[in-house]
């Protein structure tokens, strides 16, 4: 058995960014920016007002009481044809831009309407009061994102904002995903002696597009190595990267096992976690001369759901150009009920909920069984607890959790 660091250091070690595109910025949230963006405009883009009131000479209200002419309303994106002069004002709305001698704008709050072209000011203004400068959030010249950096929706916003159309980034990665195993049903058919119902395609196609990649569903494949070979040479001419689901655990010499091992460069892993012992970890040369990972999952679906948590998805982020949070991020929380487990030599893996008590602690208990096969236990989680080998924890204990949502 190799530790679970070890079986990391393989994993995502194995796997470097892909060739960067280029990108429509309006498809860049999720992604990561392969090249530094910089501003070719400002935002804002000119000197504007940040409240509704009215836009003043701050020398002309030096004391609360002050009555002046109002010239006329601006509102946001129109431009004011006139100056304010000595004794003169303009209603103005947030965002429009300043008029032509005011350097204040006083809150609506803070005057009195006493006709349509006269206004009370009823305290003192200071220059510059109110109004957001031209380039004040970006200005033209400055990088705005640096090569590595994620772009979120926010992020976007700002590349619309700075009027920047295309980008450098790294590509929506392909990935395809089977299935494999005999006992499998996945068409809605009833059940026949033995068989079961398929999950694993349906949960990691979630968990890859939540990735931020596009799956590739390729269903269940039988077990026939001529058909599986074929089927995993045709889809590794148009994916960046494969996920299997059965038959990498220890003495399973199904198809998966032989064809993987004749096709691709396969590492057969036993790690010291529980679940999800088993991983393979592959890499597949493609007919254009490009290298794919392969990421072998084993069947049990918590163990597949936990080994692509803890290896694949932190190998697929990599490949996207990220560089920070590859994995997720782990806390430390108090345990709220006995987490209980034998000594093996692993660290287990426990499906906890957490929730923040009045301490400001994050406090967790499990939320049920933990075996291997209990996929409902795990869609109750929010979290997994890494449990150290031992006899378990009491409550009151501390444990690291690693947060899922
Ligand atoms: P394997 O890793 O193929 O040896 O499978 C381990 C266990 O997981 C067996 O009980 C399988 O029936 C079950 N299993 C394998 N694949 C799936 C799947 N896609 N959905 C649900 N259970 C599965
Ligand atoms: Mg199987």
């Amino acid at each position: 058995m190799i530790s679970l660091v070890e079986a990391q250091e393989i994993v995502i070690g194995g796997c470097e960014p892909v060739a960067p595109v280029i990108v429509d910025c309006q498809q860049m949230s999720g992604r990561v920016v392969a090249q530094d963006v910089v501003a070719t405009e400002f935002i804002p883009p000119f000197d504007n007002t940040a409240v509704d009131g009215f836009a003043v000479r701050a020398q002309d209200v030096t004391t609360a009481g002050v009555e002046l002419e109002v010239l006329g309303v601006i509102g946001a994106g129109h431009v004011a044809s006139y100056e304010i002069g000595a004794g003169q004002a303009a209603r103005i709305m947030t965002g429009a831009p300043m008029p032509q001698g005011a350097d204040a704008v006083v809150m609506i709050e803070d005057a009195t309407v006493l006709s349509a072209n006269r206004v009370q000011i009823n305290k003192p203004a200071r220059v510059g009061e109110a109004i957001r400068k031209i380039g004040e959030d970006v200005r033209a010249g400055d990088v705005v994102f640096k090569t590595g950096a994620l772009i979120n929706a926010a992020g976007i916003g700002v590349l619309a904002g700075i009027n920047a159309r295309k980008v450098m980034s790294y590509p929506k990665l392909r990935v395809a995903m089977l299935s494999t195993g005999d006992e499998l049903v996945i068409d809605g058919s009833e059940l026949k002696p033995g068989q079961i119902r398929e999950s694993n395609l349906t949960m990691l196609s979630a968990m890859i597009a939540a990735t931020g990649c596009e799956v590739i569903n390729l269903g269940i494949i039988e077990d026939d190595e001529q058909k599986l070979e074929a089927t995993l040479r045709d889809v590794a001419q148009r994916c960046d990267a494969i996920v299997t689901s059965g038959g990498v655990g220890q003495g399973d010499f199904d198809v998966v096992k032989i064809v993987l091992s004749r096709i691709a460069e396969m590492q057969w892993m036993q790690m010291a976690i529980k679940p999800a012992k088993p991983f393979a970890f592959g890499k597949l040369a493609t007919s254009d001369a490009r290298v794919i990972p392969i990421f072998g999952l084993p069947g049990n679906p918590v163990s597949s759901m936990i080994s692509f948590e803890l290896l694949a998805r932190p190998a697929l982020r990599k490949m996207m150009g990220h560089t920070k949070n590859l994995m997720r991020p782990t806390v430390r929380a108090i345990v709220d009920a006995p987490m209980k487990r034998k000594q093996d030599g692993k660290i287990h893996f426990m499906r906890v909920f957490g929730e923040f008590g009045d301490d400001g602690r994050l406090h967790v208990r499990d939320t049920g069984p933990q075996g291997s096969h209990q996929l409902a236990s795990t869609a109750l989680a929010n979290g997994l607890a890494l449990v150290p080998d031992g006899q378990g924890l009491a409550i009151g204990a501390e444990v690291e959790v690693m947060m899922l949502a």
